[in-house]
């Protein structure tokens, strides 16, 4: 049968995996997630409460994370999985849970050096998910202090281009202070990695497919992770769901959806995910009827199939003002 280029491990994107294997020499890099106990101040009142509307922070962290608060164990434990399932050489640690810059410069050092500590051979990078709203040039100058001796990059959730979206989604952050952190980021040797959603029921294709030129604009923008709206348990949109359901992608249409939506992006962003999933016992809809490496698969054959190559309708966008 003939192989197709997915087959060949060739995907019609610049993919993490491959972008990981060659900068590492092929050695098998891994993230293993810490969660370091941060809150986050749009649930905690300073920006709002009961948090985005969309989000339970337990669906995006595993089982070993959630129970076990102790940095060390959780890096141990990470580590251990990566090696046993993935053979892995080497790990990036990854604050994922909530906030992970939400606490003052000198508490966070205290955080990432501990968790940097445990395998110092086998670590090479530090990944750290936060809000636009919770960076200052404080917390940007101690994540820089660790690139001489590590990749680092913070990952930014930018869900949405549209304000009316985010203040629907009660995200207590605006699309003006997400561009603000891109500029405090700018010609910064942190790596930046942006988070969206597609699928609000209210944005229509043409609101979804302008987030690419506005991600384009940014040079400062080098990951990106694609996530479709997963509804979950112990969100706000679940109960509101539960009460009065609402379309969702189907993975049929999410294909369609992403074999538009790449080809608009700029040729050297480097996609880390192009979908979701959360636990599935935590996962209320949509239910794709696939495991992961299922729908990654489905995914890619068909951005193949329809020649959806990133960056064939980039076009230059305006230069950043
Ligand atoms: S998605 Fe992030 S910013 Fe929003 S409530 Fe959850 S942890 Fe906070």
């Amino acid at each position: 049968m003939k192989k197709t280029l997915i087959d060949t491990g060739v995907k019609p994107y610049n993919h993490y995996g491959a972008y990981l294997k060659e900068k590492y020499n092929g050695q098998r890099v891994f993230k293993v997630i810490v969660d370091g106990g941060f809150t986050c101040p749009n649930r905690d009142g300073t920006k709002g409460y009961g948090g985005c509307t969309y989000c339970n922070v337990d669906a995006f962290t595993p089982e070993t994370a959630r129970k076990t608060p102790d940095i060390r164990e959780q890096v141990e434990e990470g580590f251990r999985r990566a090696v046993k399932h993935y053979r892995a050489d080497k790990i990036i640690i990854y604050f994922q849970p909530n906030t992970n810059t939400y606490a003052p410069a000198h508490y966070l050092k205290m955080m990432y050096d501990e968790a940097l500590s445990i395998y110092p051979e086998h670590t090479v990078g530090l990944s750290v998910g936060t809000r636009p709203d919770c960076l200052d040039f404080e917390k940007i100058a101690l994540l820089e202090s660790y690139t001489d001796r590590y990749d680092v990059d913070v990952e930014l959730g930018m869900e949405s281009i549209h304000n009316g979206t985010l203040e629907r989604i009660n995200r207590a952050c605006t699309h003006e202070e997400f561009v603000n952190a891109l500029k405090l980021l700018e010609n910064s040797p942190i790596d930046v990695c942006i988070h969206t959603i597609f699928g609000f029921p209210w944005e229509t294709k043409e609101m979804m497919l302008a987030y690419a030129e506005e991600i384009n604009r940014f040079p400062q923008i080098k990951f990106l992770k694609l996530h479709h709206l997963y509804i979950s348990e112990g969100s706000i949109m679940g109960v509101k769901y539960k009460r009065n359901p609402f379309p969702l992608f189907t993975m049929e249409g999410y294909a369609e959806f992403l074999s538009e939506f790449i080809p608009l992006l700029r040729p050297d962003i480097i996609l880390q995910r192009i979908f979701s999933l959360s636990d599935l016992d935590l996962l209320i809809a949509p239910d794709w009827g696939m495991k992961k490496a299922g729908i990654q698969s489905y995914l890619d054959k068909s951005l193949e199939r329809n020649n959806a190559i990133q960056g064939s309708k980039y076009s230059i966008g305006l230069p950043v003002k």
